[in-house]
């Protein structure tokens, strides 16, 4: 197990900035996860730290060694690509062993090791498939074994799961996590998938246009989003804009259009100003709202339903609340469902809105 830190790393190529100063230390076993839409720079920060391209500028480690230069052979990584890069015309384990033929081991040692991964991604017994014999699931698989066969330090995996069907990728992205968990390895992982992000990550590093928006584990990237980038990327959110009125001790109380919420000065990014008549971004998930018929409760915003979804466990409301729009998940409604142009008043504690900006 190796941790691996990223100074200032940067990468350019020829006109275009692909990564633009990222630092990032990952520790000895995580399971750390690249998040971000297509293009942002997850594959070629991923193809630094394997070897395949330089950084034009910074430094990476794993451990206290300098491997910015090394070329991707003597780093003993494991790496998935999203393609699988198999060798079609080859079995499943001649795919597998061609690591350990490169590095010159013995028939046997090669022949037992072929069949703990096999076994590891369970798939034994398809050893001497084709390549071009197996559903795309087992492919995968097979890119997975090779990757640890070699006992490497750490494991790259470039949107593994992107090439399978839904439910397969629900089912495949538990074993990656079981096995990450089996053999304890330092991972890093590649998606532009929240709720894969989600599910998986020990921590995320949030990515847009080249640059870092976030680091943080799950809960904190969801609950404490630092910019409107990664509130709206991380799940869903109603990002509100707003006015300050005043500061009653650690509650602030802003008005959006006409609505008057409060929060709490404390759940919000550094920088963000509470001066009185200072504009404000407040971010509240859907999740958030509930519904009220008691006119006591604080922190009501009244509209017309403008779209209903039910969804069995919940009821997805679209609210026109005046000039602002409002989406609510609202759940446990008891099969009520509220129609298309009907009143709506919906509740947030203060401490579930998150001042952005
Ligand atoms: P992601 O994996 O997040 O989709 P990439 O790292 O592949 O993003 O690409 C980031 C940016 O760098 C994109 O604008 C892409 O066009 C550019 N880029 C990536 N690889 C190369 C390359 N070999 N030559 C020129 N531009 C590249
Ligand atoms: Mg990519």
């Amino acid at each position: 197990m190796l941790g691996i830190t990223l100074e200032n790393v940067s990468k350019r190529f020829d006109q275009v900035t692909a990564v633009e100063d990222i630092n990032v230390q990952i520790k000895a076993g995580e399971f750390f996860t690249f998040l971000g839409p297509s293009g942002c720079g997850k594959t070629t920060t991923l193809r630094m730290i394997a070897g395949f391209y330089y950084p034009s500028t910074g430094c990476i480690k794993f451990g206290d060694r300098d491997v910015t230069f090394l070329p991707p052979n003597k780093r003993n990584i494991g790496m998935v690509f999203q393609n699988y890069a198999l060798f079609p015309h080859m079995t499943v384990a001649e795919n597998i062993a061609f690591g350990l033929e490169v590095r010159k081991m013995s028939r046997d040692a090669i022949r037992t090791k072929v069949a703990k991964a096999l076994d590891l991604v369970r798939l034994s017994g398809l050893g001497d498939r084709k390549i071009n014999q197996l559903s795309g699931g087992q492919q995968q698989r097979v890119a997975l074994a090779r990757a640890i066969v070699i006992e490497p330090d750490i494991l790259l995996l470039d949107e593994p799961l992107s090439n399978l069907d839904a439910k397969l990728r629900e089912e495949t992205r538990a074993e990656i996590k079981r096995l990450q968990l089996e053999l304890g390895i330092t991972t890093i992982y590649v998606t532009h998938d929240q709720a894969e992000a989600m599910a998986l990550s020990d921590r995320i590093m949030v990515m847009n246009a080249g640059k870092v928006q976030q680091i943080g584990d799950p809960i904190s990237v969801y609950a404490r989003p630092s910019n409107r980038f990664v509130a709206s990327f991380i799940g869903e959110t109603n990002l509100i804009t707003a006015t300050v009125e005043e500061v009653n001790g650690g509650d602030v109380v802003v008005k959006a259009a006409n609505h008057k919420l409060v929060g709490l000065r404390s759940n919000a990014n550094k920088g963000v100003s509470f001066a009185p008549g200072s504009r404000v971004v407040l971010s509240i998930r859907p999740e958030a709202f509930r519904l009220v018929n008691d006119e006591d409760v604080a922190n009501i915003v009244r509209g017309k339903v403008g779209l209903a979804e039910f969804a069995g466990i919940s009821v997805s409301y679209l609210v026109q609340a005046e000039q602002i729009a409002v989406k609510a998940m609202v759940i446990n409604s008891g099969f009520q469902v509220l129609n298309r142009g009907e009143e709506i008043a919906l509740t947030v504690n203060k401490n579930d809105i998150y001042f952005v900006e």
